[in-house]
This record gives C-alpha cells, sequence and structure tokens, in this order.
C-alpha cells in the first residue's frame, strides 16, 4: 500500500532506526501497523495541531530506541487507535496476532482510567495499579514512553493541566520507570516535569551547570587523557570506553532543594564513566582508579556484587584529584552498562523471537520478580517492588478514579464498603467496566467499578453478604448495620437484663433518683443517653458483669452521701435558741442569765460567759467586767458569742416521720402533742401505707434540740406508734 510522500519519509526514518538496532523485526507487520496508525488517525489531530498519527509514531520511535520486539513496535503505532477510533481490538488480533491486541489492549485500559494524582498514598496505589496491570510488561514500557512523548509536547496543554500531568509524572511514571531500571525515560521524565513543576530552580540549576561548564569542560579535558594513558599502560589489550556525564537536573534539584545541599557540596554532579569488558577488569580499573586519585573514604559502593532491585550494576567511587574537584568514577561491563541504560527493556534486546504465550508472558513476570527478590538490599525501593509485584493485591477503580486496594478474592461488596459504609449499605447491585454483573463478582485488577446505590427506605444489606464479602472491615460494617437496626429490639433487651441484675443486687432508689443514678452511669460509659446504655448491653458492646461491680461502688457512695449527719453536727452547723430571748452559739439547753452589772437590752451588743454551775452570764460586751481583748483574758475559752434572738433569722424546723399502725385517733392524738408542748407546726401529711401502717410526716419549729428530743420523746409514747425519725430536712 503506498501512502504520502510525508507519511513514507517518517516510516523511512523508523526501519532506520530498526535497522541501527541490532535486533531482527518483522518489517512487514511494522509497516501494516504504520499503515493502519496513518488511515485509522486520519483527519484527526493533537491540541498542538499537528496531526495525531505523529503521537503513536513518536512513541514507536521511543520503542525502537529501547531496543523493543516487534509486537511492541506494532502495539506502540496502534496504542490509541482502540481508544480514538472505529478498530477494534478484534480487527487488531486478527491483523496483527494476539500478542499484539492484548499489549493495545493493556495501554488502552491503563488509558482509560483518567487520574489527577492528590496525594502520595493514590499515587503509590496507581503505582502498584499499572504495574500489576501489564501482565506482559510492554504494556507498562508503552504507557511509560506514550507518557513521555507527552510530556514532550506538553506546552499545549493549558497551564493547570501541564501541571497535573507533571505531579502524575513525577509521583507516578518517573518512579514506575525508575523501578523497571528505564533510565532514559526515567531521567527524560523528571527532568521535563521538574521544568514544569519548579521551572525556576530548573533554570537556576541550568545556569549553575553552564557557568561552570567551561572550567568542567577543561578541567575533565586533562584527567580524562590521564586515565586513558594509564588504563592503557597498566591494562594493555583490554577493551575500554571512557564517558564523561553531568547529573540529571533532577538529580542535582533533589540534593540541593530536598536535602539542602550546596551545588558544591554534591559530589556527583560530574562523573567518569569506565565501561569495559569483564567483572575483573571493572576491580582492576577500580585499583587503578584509587592510586591515581585520593578515594573520599564511605563513598564507595560496590553495585556489582550487590546489583540494585532495578538490576543496576556498576561500581562507584567518589575521588579528588589534583583539581581539587571532587567527581565520581562508575565502573561497569558492557552488559552491565546495556542493563543500566535499558533495564528491563533490555530483556527483549537480548531474548528475541520469545513465541506469544500465556505461558511465556508468565515466565517473563516470574522472571522479574525472582530479579527482584534476589536482592539482599533491603532499602524501602525492594520492598515496594516486592509489593508492587505482589499477587496478594488487586486494584480497582472507581468512576472517578480513586484506586481502591484490596485483598485478591474481594468481591464488589468488599469494593463498595471500602469506599464508604453508607455506599455499602445502600448497595444495590454493581457495574464493571459498565456491565452490570452479580452481587459476589470477584474483583480483577484495572476494573473500572461503579456501585449501584439506592435511597429507598428499609433496604439494606442482606446476610449472605456476610458470606459473599471477604474484607474483615467490609463484614465489620454489615454486622454494625445489623446491630444499628435491630436497635429497638436491643435497648429492650439490655433494659431487662439491666433491671433484673440491678434488683439482684439491691441497688433500688426511688423513681426519680434511679433516672439520675443511671443517667450518671451512662455517661460514665460514654454513652450518649440511658437508652444507648440500654442498647449497648443489649448487643454486648457493655458487658454487665463488668459493668454491675462499678454500679455497685457508685450506689455505695451515693448512700453515703446521703446518709444523714448525726445530731451532734447538726447542732454545731445550727444556732441554738435559749428560752431567755437570747441565742448562745454552740450551747444548747444551758441556763441564761442577763447580768446585773450591766443588764444588757435587746439590741445590745452582748457577749456570754460560762460560769461555773450558774449556766451563762450575759453581759453587753463594753461592760466593764468584759475583757477588752478576750484572747488577753485569763480564760479567754469562757467567753462566747451570744446574739439577741430576734435578731437570728434562722429557725430551727424539722421534719419528724412517724411510722405508726393505721388506727383511728391517731393523727389527732399527735396534733394534740405538738400542741400541747407549744410546737409551731407547718406541715402535716398523713397516709397509709402496706401492711396495716401509716405514714405520717409533721413539720415543726422546735426551741432548741432538748425541745426536739422531747417531742420526739412524747411521740414514741403514743399507743401505735412504732418510731419516730428526724428526717433531714
Ligand atoms: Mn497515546
Amino acid at each position: 500500500m503506498e501512502l504520502e510522500t510525508k507519511y513514507e519519509k517518517n516510516y523511512s526514518h523508523l526501519v532506520s532506526l530498526m535497522e541501527q538496532q541490532d535486533g531482527s523485526y518483522d518489517f512487514d507487520l511494522v509497516r501494516r501497523a504504520f499503515e493502519l496508525c496513518v488511515n485509522a488517525h486520519k483527519g484527526q489531530y493533537r491540541k498542538s495541531k499537528e496531526e495525531f498519527y505523529f503521537h503513536p509514531y513518536s512513541v514507536a520511535k521511543i520503542i525502537v530506541g529501547l531496543g523493543m520486539d516487534t509486537e511492541s513496535i506494532a502495539a506502540a503505532l496502534l496504542h490509541d487507535v482502540v481508544e480514538d477510533t472505529d478498530t477494534t481490538i478484534d480487527q487488531i488480533k486478527s491483523m496483527f496476532g494476539e500478542d499484539v491486541a492484548l499489549i493495545v489492549d493493556g495501554v488502552t485500559k491503563i488509558g482509560r482510567i483518567q487520574f489527577v494524582s492528590r496525594e502520595q498514598q493514590q499515587a503509590e496505589s496507581l503505582r502498584k495499579m499499572l504495574i500489576a496491570m501489564g501482565k506482559d510488561i510492554r504494556v507498562i514500557i508503552i504507557k511509560l514512553a506514550d507518557r513521555l512523548h507527552n510530556m514532550r509536547t506538553i506546552d499545549s496543554l493549558p497551564d493547570q493541566k501541564q501541571r497535573d500531568k507533571a505531579l502524575e509524572t513525577i509521583e507516578v511514571y518517573a518512579p514506575i520507570a525508575h523501578r523497571l531500571g528505564i533510565r532514559p525515560i526515567k531521567d527524560e521524565l523528571e527532568d521535563l516535569a521538574i521544568k514544569h513543576l519548579d521551572p525556576i530552580a530548573y533554570h537556576e540549576i541550568e545556569g549553575l551547570l553552564s557557568s561552570k561548564q567551561d572550567f568542567r569542560e577543561s578541567t575533565f579535558k586533562s584527567i580524562r587523557a590521564r586515565i586513558e594513558e594509564r588504563l592503557l599502560k597498566d591494562m594493555p589489550g583490554v577493551e575500554f570506553v571512557l564517558q564523561a556525564r553531568v547529573k540529571s537536573i533532577p538529580g542535582i534539584y533533589r540534593k540541593m532543594f530536598i536535602q539542602g545541599k550546596d551545588f558544591d557540596e554534591i559530589y556527583d554532579v560530574y562523573a567518569l564513566r569506565i565501561i569495559t569488558n569483564t567483572v575483573n577488569d571493572c576491580y582492576n580499573v577500580l585499583g587503578i582508579m584509587h592510586d591515581m586519585f585520593r578515594p573520599i573514604p564511605n563513598r564507595f559502593k560496590d553495585y556489582v556484587s550487590t546489583p540494585k532491585p532495578n538490576m543496576y550494576q556498576s561500581l562507584h567511587t567518589t575521588v579528588i584529584g589534583r583539581e581539587a574537584v571532587p567527581f565520581e568514577i562508575q565502573i561497569r561491563t558492557f552488559d552491565m552498562h546495556h542493563t543500566a541504560e535499558f533495564g528491563i527493556a533490555a530483556h527483549w534486546k537480548y531474548k528475541e523471537g520469545i513465541t506469544t504465550n500465556n505461558k511465556q508472558m508468565e515466565d517473563r513476570l516470574a522472571w522479574i520478580r525472582q530479579i527482584l527478590e534476589n536482592d539482599v538490599d533491603s532499602s524501602d525501593l525492594i520492598r515496594s517492588i516486592k509489593i508492587d509485584l505482589s499477587q496478594e493485591d488487586v486494584f480497582a477503580v472507581t468512576p472517578k478514579g480513586d484506586v481502591i486496594n484490596l485483598p485478591v478474592g474481594s468481591t464488589v461488596i468488599d469494593f463498595a464498603f471500602a469506599i464508604h459504609s453508607a455506599v455499602g449499605v445502600r448497595m444495590i447491585g454493581a457495574k464493571v467496566d459498565g456491565k452490570i454483573v452479580q452481587i459476589n463478582h470477584v474483583i480483577k485488577t484495572g476494573e473500572v467499578i461503579e456501585i449501584l446505590t439506592t435511597n429507598a427506605a428499609g433496604h439494606g444489606p442482606s446476610r449472605d453478604w456476610l458470606n459473599i464479602a471477604v474484607t474483615s472491615s467490609a463484614k465489620a460494617k454489615i454486622r454494625s448495620w445489623f446491630k444499628k437496626e435491630r436497635r429497638e429490639e436491643n435497648i429492650e433487651t439490655g433494659k431487662t437484663a439491666l433491671e433484673t441484675e440491678l434488683r439482684r443486687n439491691s441497688v433500688v432508689l426511688p423513681e426519680k433518683e434511679m433516672k439520675d443514678f443511671l443517667e450518671e452511669i451512662a455517661r460514665k460509659q460514654k454513652q450518649p443517653s440511658v437508652e444507648e446504655l440500654y442498647a449497648s448491653i443489649g448487643y454486648g458492646g457493655i458487658l454487665l458483669e463488668k459493668l454491675i461491680p462499678r454500679i455497685k461502688e457508685d450506689y455505695a457512695k451515693l448512700l453515703k452521701s446521703a446518709e444523714k449527719p448525726s445530731i451532734e453536727e447538726y447542732i454545731k452547723k445550727h444556732i441554738v435558741r435559749s428560752p431567755e430571748g437570747v441565742v448562745i452559739e454552740g450551747i444548747d439547753n444551758c441556763l441564761v442569765k442577763l447580768s446585773k452589772c450591766c443588764a444588757p437590752l435587746p439590741g445590745d451588743d452582748i457577749i456570754g460567759f460560762i460560769t461555773r454551775g450558774h449556766g451563762v452570764s450575759v453581759h453587753k460586751r463594753d461592760c466593764v467586767n468584759v475583757p477588752v481583748k478576750i484572747a488577753e483574758a485569763s480564760e479567754p475559752d469562757r467567753w462566747i458569742k451570744a446574739y439577741w434572738a430576734d435578731s437570728v433569722e434562722q429557725s430551727f424546723t424539722s421534719t419528724l416521720h412517724i411510722d405508726a399502725l393505721d388506727r383511728d385517733g391517731l393523727l389527732a392524738e399527735v396534733t394534740n402533742v405538738l400542741f400541747n408542748m407549744r410546737v409551731g407546726l407547718h406541715a402535716v401529711n398523713a397516709r397509709a401505707v402496706k401492711g396495716g401502717h401509716c405514714a405520717i410526716t409533721v413539720t415543726v419549729s422546735a426551741a432548741s434540740v432538748e425541745h426536739l428530743r422531747s417531742i420526739i420523746e412524747k411521740l414514741t409514747k403514743l399507743s401505735g406508734v412504732f418510731s419516730v425519725e428526724r428526717t433531714n430536712q
């Protein structure tokens, strides 16, 4: 098939690139893929106004540059055909075979997931998912090349889009490229990302590098010459290549702006690379280098005996030469160099003609896994790569692009509850990649899952879900839903159980006090209400055998605080009135007489003196017989405070509780006793109680405690009265 000249020119260029590689290709297949790419995308343009086909063509060139095989090149050319044109996967399968179709399908599926990297967690899940999705690792490599070309042409996007893409590139794609050891793609992705994320710092580093360029070039020219001369002399006949390299801008950026180093403190800005034939040669070269230059302590790293997890191997050492410029020397074999440059992609270069069946693909993944697991270095990187390739997780995506990570075997129910329990309990079904599935559908990595929900009342999980769900969190959420739904029942059960226990333990209180008491218990159990307390007891959230001892303790405290004070304490707190119209503080039942020397009158300031055998004599405060300073008197303890009764507002009222046989005339007799004793009567209440008794409550005001005692005595003597008690009022 003939193509327009401009396309033919592009095709020839692609072929020439392939010919520069040392692989063998199926040029016919690549040609047909190129033709389909051009024709299918005909009339489509990119944001940059370029013809669309130029994008897959550019991706294919990157893939060729990595030394990838025919299928990869064809798949790169066709990677957007299914998504953006009428061509179907089945057509690709019949035209180019199953292998190409599977790769295109994988790239298409990854591309359908629209991500904005929001946070590190999301980026990490995304990385894991992408790697898990690339059952054939070529899918990931093409996806990386796709992203690389999109980053190269990112300037045609709006600013915010540029930053989003750049962030996603540095958080998700560059780390994948790094882990797969594909250095040129990783470096360029990082470089383009930082250029757009932090252009000021990027240009600052560019400036620093170019300002020292002349010095660097002259210095390294002489160093290089000396090394070359020495190696030729000491290792005759050994092949070697010398390369000078400058650390990448992202590498310098990391050290300057993340590790906070000064540009001049970065020892490996400049590096010389010596590539030779054998591992033995490498160590010999190292010896010579340490002889020529002074090695900086702790800067030697042997990645030959211990390769990095991404398969990188080299000897690294940092030395200082006569020019006092520290620089890094990297020593490796040609094989190691190839792996260092292309990582996993190098695999296809050396293992041509791999037949295409699932067994082979499995083997490839196993091979990667093996390399990763054999590594002894226990850096975070290894752990994360092991997780990347772990078989225990699946990754699925919400329609909004959130990646949900679940254990293998998880169902759409687990997925729904992993989003939110509110989604789970309202779930009525699920769509996977747009199609309705059974509720027990087992999730596969890369599926886009939409949970269908309802707001209809009375809807909820079914009990079978407990058997279908795999994750413990989904199961717990389903159980807790049932717990809530059966709330009424739980409250009833809890209430009955608690009441039974309280009775058994003789925790008895009047209704009102019991209510307060239970509210206090609920509060202490961190329950918002007594009802919640019942409900918690009902479903076993609060265990009665643990709760009851605490309740008993609280009950004992409550009783103690409610105990009546002793009568002596009561007296101390109250002022006692003598029959003489004078109040003597703290003394009851004593003879009080007004002294003749000063004859105090009501209203006078007075003081009492406890005489020997004649009670208290009351004097005016300014009487000559009263010491001016009581504290300096010979017997200060005998002087005591006194007031005129009228000036004392407090009255001595008491409530008496009479327990008696319920008989006619009893109440009349009680009031008669009180009347005869000149007691002020404020309230009377009588009611019949159980067992033929009656309870009479009287509130009286008595002249003194003694007076009160005699009242009690009189009442107790009435026929049918069992007891008379003063209540605490
Ligand atoms: Mn693309």
